[in-house]
């Protein structure tokens, strides 16, 4: 444009020069629609320039509104993250790597008791001076920076302002975007209460298990304890009843021994039943002869079927081998108490005790079915399936009418679980009922049973016999046994007179009790055997004669040094079977 108007000012100087006018007239509008094109192109320009400068305005002002709300908004959640730390009610920290406090919550500076500005920026020992710690939890922090571990469920007591607090924790570790570990994040809580209950809860379950073994104690006591004296009974009745009496006093005498028969057999079953539960049983693993088993299970019923008028029959299959290997104590108590309802719910009828092969099953062992048939009142279907439960009886009516206890199917189904076989039975009401059980047993070769009762008495005669025994009536009815054979048996009220009497005895055999007063029967023994060690005497034969019937009861009679074990209450071919083994079958 300057040019434009240095061209139109040369123009009028040359106005003075020259004489044609028309022509420089006309180069001059020529030069002056040039620069009103020119001006217009500035104005255009100019034009667009202010647009976009308002523009450029009104982007600012939308970027530096937008950048205020996001700080704003940024601001909130900060707050809010803040406000959610401090209602935690756990102790929330961040640490940097060289493990300093960062950022702590309200709870930790609560727990601390400093003020914030003492706390950042501190390590947890500058933070908890008297914090006395017993688990690795500072090793753990180390690791969590070093190795970028996460850790959780970390416990340990710690002491603070002298209480002592269990404190559990997790830990995990804190990246940059780079990846690079800046430091950890940390959660602790106060678990003391829990762990007070744990704790509490931990006695309690100790005291619990005190009082089962106290019971498991308690019952084996007291049925040693309620056996003996009826053994002193059964015992005392049973030689009265070998004398002559008048027939009144034969009655009673009968009516006297069943009663106490039952109390026994009501006694053993809450004993076998305790045993059972606790866990306590053991089986009584040995070889047995079927039939025998089936005639010593039948034995006593024959007699009870007989009186109520009621026929009794036992049938063993003749495919079934005679003997074999198994529980045989088990067997006889299942058997006795399935015959024992039979005979106690059947009024008229038979009742069959029968064995048969199920069929043969994998390693070598038969599959036994027993069965007890009655054609007793039997059971209603409604009562079918609790039968087998512990204190089981089918109605008031029952428990009124026949004596029992409930428990004789419930020991008899756990016996025979624990002998891997099953039980089960079928019934109609006012017909009678089928008890079953099926068990694996093995299969042995028979063996010649040598029991000479005479041989091993005429042995006896030569022997000097102590019984080491407390109770009065049981010393009296064994002299009674023996003395009726032809024997001496000596007597000691206690272990410790029974020691001092073998000391300056050749006693040959020694019948122990296990439960006495002043020395029981297994410090006794144990000394006997150091005596005779010392001494270099001949080995005293002992048998224990003792109520506890259970396995680990045997057990510790061996482990003591005792050569035998007679269960009380011991009929006299028992007893002289059990010596025969030891002194003629040996
Ligand atoms: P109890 O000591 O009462 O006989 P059991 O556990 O042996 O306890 O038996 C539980 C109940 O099952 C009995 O009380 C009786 O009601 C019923 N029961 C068992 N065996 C027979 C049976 N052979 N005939 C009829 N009822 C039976």
């Amino acid at each position: 444009m300057q040019k434009i108007i240095q061209q139109l000012s040369n123009q009028i100087d040359r106005l003075n020069e020259v004489e044609d006018l028309t022509r420089l007239k006309l180069e001059m509008q020529e030069e002056l629609s040039r620069l009103a094109m020119e001006i217009d192109i500035i104005d255009f320009k100019l034009q667009r320039a202010l647009k976009d400068k308002s523009v450029v305005n009104s982007l600012l002002t939308k970027t530096s509104e937008d950048l205020k709300s996001a700080l704003q908004k940024q601001e909130s959640q900060a707050e809010m993250l803040n406000i959610l730390l401090d209602t935690i009610p756990a102790l929330v920290y961040f640490k940097d790597s060289g493990l300093r406090y960062q950022i702590v919550n309200k709870a930790f500076i609560e727990f601390s008791g400093l003020a914030r500005t003492d706390v950042i920026g501190k390590t947890l020992k500058e933070v908890f001076r008297h914090y006395l710690p017993e688990g690795e939890y500072q090793t753990l922090e180390k690791r969590v920076i070093k190795e970028g571990s996460f850790f959780y469920n970390v416990e340990e007591l710690v002491e603070q302002n002298e209480k002592k607090i269990w404190v559990h924790t997790n830990i995990a570790p804190v990246r940059s975007n780079e990846g690079e570990i800046i430091g950890l994040i940390g959660i602790s809580w106060d678990i003391s209460s829990q762990k007070n209950y744990e704790q509490q809860l931990k006695h309690a379950r100790d005291m619990a298990e005190e009082g089962v073994r106290s019971k498991d104690q308690f019952l084996t006591n007291m049925s040693h304890e309620i056996r003996t004296p009826l053994n002193g009974i059964i015992g005392m009745a049973d030689i009265l009843n070998q004398t002559s009496l008048q027939k009144k006093q034969k009655d009673y005498l009968i009516n006297l021994l069943n009663s106490a028969r039952h109390l026994m057999s009501l006694i053993e079953d809450v004993f076998e039943f305790s045993a059972m539960v606790t866990g306590k049983y053991k089986p009584e693993m040995g070889k047995f002869s079927l039939s025998q088993l089936m005639d010593q299970a039948g034995e006593k019923f024959k007699k009870e079927a007989e009186k109520k008028g009621i026929k009794f029959r036992r049938e063993i299959d003749s495919e079934l081998p005679e003997f074999f290997v198994g529980d045989k104590g088990s067997l006889r108590i299942v058997l006795r108490n399935l015959l024992s309802n039979a005979i106690k719910f059947t009024h008229e009828g038979h009742v069959v005790l029968s064995v048969k092969p199920e069929k043969a099953s994998k390693n070598g062992q038969l599959l036994v079915r027993f069965e007890v048939e009655d054609t007793g009142i039997g059971i209603k279907d409604i009562h079918l399936n609790k039968i087998f439960e512990s204190f089981s009886q089918v109605d008031i009516s029952t428990t009124k009418n026949y004596q029992g206890t409930g428990l004789g199917l419930a020991i008899s189904k756990s016996l025979v679980e624990i002998m891997k076989g099953r039980i089960g039975m079928q019934s109609s009401e006012g017909k009678g009922s089928v008890f079953w059980f099926v068990i694996p047993l093995k299969a042995e070769m028979p063996e010649e049973e040598t029991f000479d009762e005479a041989k091993i008495i005429e042995l006896l005669k030569a022997f000097r016999i102590l019984m080491i025994e407390d109770n009065l009536i049981n010393q009296k009815i064994s002299k009674v046994i023996f003395e009726k054979n032809g024997c001496k048996l000596e007597v000691a009220n206690n272990g410790k007179e029974g020691l001092e009497k073998y000391v300056d005895n050749p006693y040959d055999l020694i019948l122990m009790d296990i439960q006495m007063p002043v020395m029981d029967g297994l410090e006794a023994t144990r000394k006997i055997r150091q005596f005779e060690k010392k001494q270099g005497k001949r080995h005293a034969l002992i048998v224990a004669l003792t109520a506890n019937a259970l396995e680990s009861d045997r057990r510790k009679t061996r482990e003591a040094g005792m050569d035998g074990f007679i269960a009380k209450p011991f009929i006299p071919k028992e007893l002289f079977k059990t010596l025969h083994n030891l002194i003629i079958n040996k």
